[in-house]
């Protein structure tokens, strides 16, 4: 019954790519055939061009995105026809021999299948419930603190991470469409961060996230309890394994006015990439690709069957055209789509070329980058399938077993991709 536009749709089921993308500083980028050519430009944009200055994506532009390019890095792909192509390969950018792990293929997927088993649905249930019922986390308020705490006691406290935050200050204009939040706009502000270290290649890391701040009236619920739902119960699970690369679990502050978190993150951290400070430590690995999780529950199709989960209920994983790393955000796309087709249970995935309005656009032209929703955000959320995106309506009690089901197969096809891409082992 679902009426979907096919223009930006890639569907793929046998697509056969190496999965771990890492930085080797000499190769130049290169696409498997499997995935050219790219998909053909949106004709018609709907709400602003596709290419348009990142902080025109939010209601009203309050400021521009300004960093020097400092890193010009680049991604090979590492395809070695005597591998599998799912088999993680890793090479370092010292002259020494390529590493690569002495592991099947089978047992990679029986590791990853191992791992993503261990994913609870009620944890995830119950996060999405708890922040939900704690309230509106508007950045800046009490009740944010509140939310934060409640997730730092669960990393720190049950799961036994180190718990770290990158402050920055909040000082963002007021401006007209920002009236549900004027009174708490300005002040100093934090994102907060868990990291898995890699036992192979410590500085360089895969960034999984989502936003910790909600709005609308309903305790968002959606909008982003599930994603922090994910990120939270995927930190439970790589607490107990071992990585090649680092992993970082981030929740950003300040999505809900403009990307804001995020965007001081990149331009803070960025410089920083891959620096050893002290010995053996790396503050911030180089970054091998963002995921971001933005409202992942709800895909009841177009505004006439909002009754019921479609039945063609899928994740959308987004990247952005025209962005210096497109190229290497369709192979990251396209390893969660793959991710998918082996590790989620019931619902597909499908990627799409429109990434917008959330904190993966502040990472598209530095590393690749991908945004995973419940749909597409402009072709399907900007024209009516998300009913409860900013409304008092947006309640975890307003989701069904079925919403519950959908949002957990895309925390196994998260966890189960960047349990590869990371190369983890028990
Ligand atoms: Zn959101």
């Amino acid at each position: 019954m679902t009426q979907r536009n096919p223009r930006t749709k890639i569907r793929s089921k046998n697509i056969d790519i190496p999965t771990v993308l890492v930085k080797d500083g000499t190769s130049s980028p290169s696409l498997s055939p499997m995935l050219s050519p790219m998909p053909s430009p949106i004709d018609s944009p709907i709400d602003s061009p596709i290419n348009s200055p990142i902080d025109s994506q939010i209601d009203s532009p309050i400021d521009s995105l300004t960093m020097s390019p400092t890193l010009s890095p680049v991604i090979s792909v590492i395809e070695d026809p005597s591998m599998s192509p799912m088999l993680p390969v890793l090479l370092s950018s010292s002259p020494s021999p390529p590493l690569q792990l002495s592991i099947s293929p089978t047992s990679i997927e029986e590791v990853v299948s191992t791992i993503v088993s261990r994913l609870s649905m009620e944890n995830f249930k119950h996060t999405i419930q708890q922040l939900s019922l704690i309230g509106d986390r508007i950045q800046g308020t009490e009740i944010y603190n509140e939310g934060e705490a409640w997730v730092v006691e669960k990393l720190r406290g049950e799961y036994n991470y180190t718990v770290e935050f990158h402050t920055y200050e909040q000082n963002q204009p007021y401006q007209n469409w920002l009236s549900w939040t004027k009174n708490h706009l300005r002040g100093p502000r934090r994102n907060l961060y868990v990291t898995k270290v890699g036992t192979v290649r410590p500085d360089q890391m895969y960034i999984v996230s989502a936003h910790l701040d909600g709005r609308g009236g309903g305790g968002g619920a959606n909008d982003d309890a599930s994603g922090c739902a994910l990120i939270l119960e995927m930190a439970r699970v790589f607490a107990s394994i071992k990585t090649v690369t680092t992993v970082r679990f981030i929740f950003w502050n300040s999505e809900e006015i403009g990307m804001i978190g995020s965007k001081y993150y990149v331009q803070d951290r960025k410089p920083l990439q891959g620096i050893e400070d002290p010995s053996g430590v790396y503050p911030e690995p180089i970054w091998l690709g963002m995921i971001q999780h933005d409202q992942i529950l709800y895909d009841h199709g177009p505004i006439e069957y909002h009754g019921i989960q479609s039945p063609s209920a899928d994740a959308d994983i987004e990247y952005e055209q025209g962005t210096v790393y497109q190229d290497q955000s369709v192979l990251l796309a396209n390893a969660l789509l793959n991710g998918n087709i082996k590790y989620a249970q019931r619902y597909p995935a499908e990627v799409s070329d429109e990434m917008y309005g959330t904190d993966s656009v502040r990472f598209a032209d530095h590393c690749p980058s991908v945004s995973i929703r419940e749909n597409q955000r402009k072709n399907e959320m900007n024209m009516g399938w998300a009913p409860n995106w900013h409304q008092p309506t947006d309640t975890w009690d307003t989701y069904t077993e079925l919403d519950y089901e959908f949002g957990f197969d895309i925390v196994r096809m998260t966890a189960g991709t960047v349990a590869e891409l990371a190369g983890a082992t028990l």
